[in-house]
């Protein structure tokens, strides 16, 4: 589960300084699915980077799986990330002079797990790349790095999936395909999901709908969300 309570986040500094999050308040059920929408520069993005443990708020809760992350040291929020969390972005973020195979066990690798290659080969035959291991990023198409990601986010069997925009650059039929993948692995797996989107039959397709207007999440809590 996920709770946010009167979240502030401002990014940049002097000039650039920018307040992001303006009190957000969110719960997310455990294996709840919600989808974020909202207009271009509202603060979706800069969320997820909260709830994933890559920005710190300035003041608020950020409360993950029962653990609140703001007293984490650097090292202890790392290693929770590691644990708990798996991101998929919208442009893929695959390391390009590593194959799929070192993609998806290279992390693991580091995180300790004896196992990391047979892992990240079941993996990868999980979400359809069983015949990609050794190709690396730049010899894959769109469609094929994103299934890449989503093996490497859920490598490590996080009880959290993250994901911004995860559609956003591919075609619409490789886009429902990856979608297809991504719900049923959040179901299978009983992950609580969290996906920005721009694609309104995307966003309607999880549980709930929030969106994001300047900073500040409407309508955030309804009866059920905190049930897990
Ligand atoms: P999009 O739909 O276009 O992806 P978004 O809702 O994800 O937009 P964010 O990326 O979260 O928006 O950005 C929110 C606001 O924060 C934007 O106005 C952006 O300019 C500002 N911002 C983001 N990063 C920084 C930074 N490092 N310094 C200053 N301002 C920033
Ligand atoms: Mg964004």
């Amino acid at each position: 589960a996920i709770r946010l309570e009167d979240v502030h986040l401002t990014l940049g500094q002097g000039a650039t300084a920018v307040h992001v999050l303006k009190g957000v308040g969110l719960a997310v059920g455990r294996g709840e699915s919600v989808g974020i929408v909202g207009p271009s520069g509202s603060g979706k993005s800069t969320l997820l980077m909260v709830l994933a443990g890559l920005e710190r708020a300035d003041r608020g809760l950020v409360e993950i799986a029962g653990t609140a992350l703001g007293p984490l040291s650097e090292d202890a929020l790392a290693a929770f990330r590691g644990r708990n969390i798996g991101i998929v972005f919208q442009s893929f973020h695959l390391i390009p002079n590593m194959t799929a195979l070192e993609n998806v066990a290279v992390p693991l690798e580091l995180a300790g797990r004896a196992d990391a290659f047979a892992r990240a080969e079941a993996e990868l035959g999980n979400v359809g790349l069983g015949h990609r291991l050794r190709h690396y990023p730049g010899e894959l198409s769109g469609g094929e790095q994103q299934r890449v990601a989503i093996a490497r986010a859920l490598a490590p069997e996080p009880a959290i999936l993250i994901a911004d925009e995860p559609t956003g650059n591919l075609d619409g039929e490789t886009g429902r395909q990856i979608a297809d993948l991504l719900f049923a692995e959040q179901a299978r797996r009983r992950m609580t999901m969290v996906l920005v989107t721009h694609d309104p039959v995307l966003a309607a397709r999880c549980r709930r709908e929030v969106r994001v207007a300047s900073g500040l999440v409407a309508a955030p809590r309804p009866a059920d969300a905190l049930s897990a």
